[in-house]
């Protein structure tokens, strides 16, 4: 197969790969008629994540079931499914609270990488979600999204606490903190402050339900936040960055009581435990347990409720995934969709 391989900073190559295969009973095989590029994906694309050997990429996919191990009871050849960065049994304690993202036999969501034609999904009964039917082709974005930046962005939103009466802040433009204010506007928050300086992703903030936009950053941002909400702070920020001037505007835009879902990588960043301390600010956040989230949003997709898709305003097939890389990297594109 055709697969995406990082060899070092801005160093990405499409080349032949072997085929994954069946390794463990509990695994199964997809094909990936579409992939794409995370920005998690340019922390090590830019270097700041060492890369020390060559490393297949990707972790966001959807598919067609090829083949399935012999301990494979629920998830069938033939089936389209989504899954997502991390696999998981779906059934232990943690799991069933909703973090299936820190499962105790949690490990990476597709190990060969899903850049690339084919994947290896583990844990496949838990990590795999079916759609009622095979979707058509229109469909295919959104449900990819849902895979991780929607799932990532709705747990944002959710670990913010977003919802009705609620005014809720997000930090970040990249297409986890757009689709943090799509899943805001689900769950019901009255009013949705988005902070981006890019006016095109401004217009997909409003789109999918911003109702003020805030230029600044930094403190002036949180001054601005601050004069929107008399003063008080948002109820509700989401944090889709993951630096120290990000989350520590999300925490100074949001009231005494409020929450802050933080979702970005965090990256170097320490908290002032002191200013921390006297903020009475609720922090919540982590790798997003997409699986929790993913039967409600594929319902809403495949229902033409929402179109998180839009966030794709770059296709290219699978073999120029490097000029997607490059696109990103430079804010030309929100998000590359590869086309294998
Ligand atoms: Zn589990």
């Amino acid at each position: 197969m055709r697969g995406t391989v990082l060899y070092g900073p801005r160093d990405v190559r499409v080349e032949e790969r072997p085929d994954p295969q069946i390794i463990e009973p509990t695994d199964a095989i997809i094909r990936l008629p579409v992939t794409c590029v995370c920005g998690s994906d340019l922390w090590p694309y830019r270097g700041v994540d060492p890369v020390t050997q060559p490393t297949p990429m990707g972790h966001e996919y959807v598919g067609i079931v090829e083949e399935v191990g012999s301990a494979v009871r629920t998830i069938k050849p033939g089936q389209f499914v989504v899954g997502s960065f991390f696999a998981s049994d779906n059934t232990c304690e943690i799991c069933q609270a909703g973090y299936q993202s820190s499962c105790i036999h949690r490990q990476p969501g597709a190990p060969t990488g899903a850049q690339a034609q084919y994947a290896r999904i583990p844990l496949a009964d838990g990590t795999l979600v079916a759609t009622p039917d095979l979707p058509p082709d229109d469909l295919l974005p959104s449900l990819l999204a849902a895979s991780d930046v929607l799932g990532t962005g709705w747990f944002g939103a959710v670990a913010a606490e977003a919802g009705p009466g609620k005014t809720v802040a997000v930090v970040g433009d990249g297409a986890v903190g757009l689709l943090a204010v799509l899943a805001a506007k689900q769950l019901g928050a009255e009013r949705i402050i988005a902070m981006s300086r890019h006016e095109p992703r401004q217009q997909l903030a409003r789109e999918y339900g911003a109702t003020d936009i805030v230029t600044e950053r930094g403190d002036a941002g949180v001054a601005r936040i601050k004069e929107l909400t008399d003063g008080l702070g948002a109820h509700s920020v989401v944090e889709a960055v993951g630096t120290q001037e990000s989350l520590m505007q999300a925490i100074r835009s949001t009231r005494p009581g409020g929450h802050v879902g933080f979702v970005g990588v965090l990256h170097d960043v320490a908290i002032p435990g002191k200013e921390f301390f006297f903020s009475h600010v609720h922090l919540h956040g982590g790798p997003a347990p997409v699986r929790r989230f993913l039967p409600e949003l594929i319902e809403l997709i495949c229902n033409r409720k929402i179109n998180p898709g839009k966030v794709f305003d770059l296709e290219l097939p699978l073999e120029q995934a490097a000029a997607g890389y490059r696109a990103m990297d430079e804010r030309r594109a929100i998000k590359a969709l590869l086309r294998s």
